[in-house]
């Protein structure tokens, strides 16, 4: 396979652990050229903490059963001791870029643009994990 990463990204960012080459055999093709998109309109790095995951993985971490990223359709990115300045500016660019599930924890930002999931009449889907950290979605 000679695809290439989204720019600004490497493949091993996607791979769920201990399953190296995963993130890129099993990333979704429509869920990388958003998370493109959505970088190059933030102007700032993603730093991505959950992409791709096995379903044993995700099971381990206790997310839920047929999770996004178990799909290849979700991403996490860090937003670690950032001011939430720059938190908005990601929200808004993974919005521009196309996703329209959107979960907000603490330390991360969960973006994904599985079909099967739920959305509400206007097509988007946000919702936050200040209650557990946990990551679930
Ligand atoms: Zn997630």
């Amino acid at each position: 396979m000679s695809r290439k990463p989204p720019k600004n990204f490497e493949w091993e960012a996607f791979d769920s652990p201990g399953a190296p080459g995963s993130g890129r055999r099993h990333m979704a093709k429509k869920t990388l050229k958003k998370l493109g998109r959505a970088r190059k309109l933030a102007g700032v790095p993603f730093i991505i903490t959950s992409a791709y995951r096995t379903p044993s993985y995700n099971t381990e971490i206790g997310g839920v059963e047929g999770s996004a990223h178990t799909n290849g359709r979700a991403v996490d990115i860090s937003i670690k001791g950032m001011p939430w300045a720059r938190v908005v500016l990601i929200l808004v660019a993974l919005v521009l870029g196309g996703f329209r599930r959107i979960g907000l924890a603490k330390s991360f930002v969960h973006a994904d643009d599985d079909p099967d999931k739920p959305k509400n009449d206007y097509g988007i889907a946000t919702w936050d994990y200040m209650d557990d950290e946990r990551h679930k979605a």
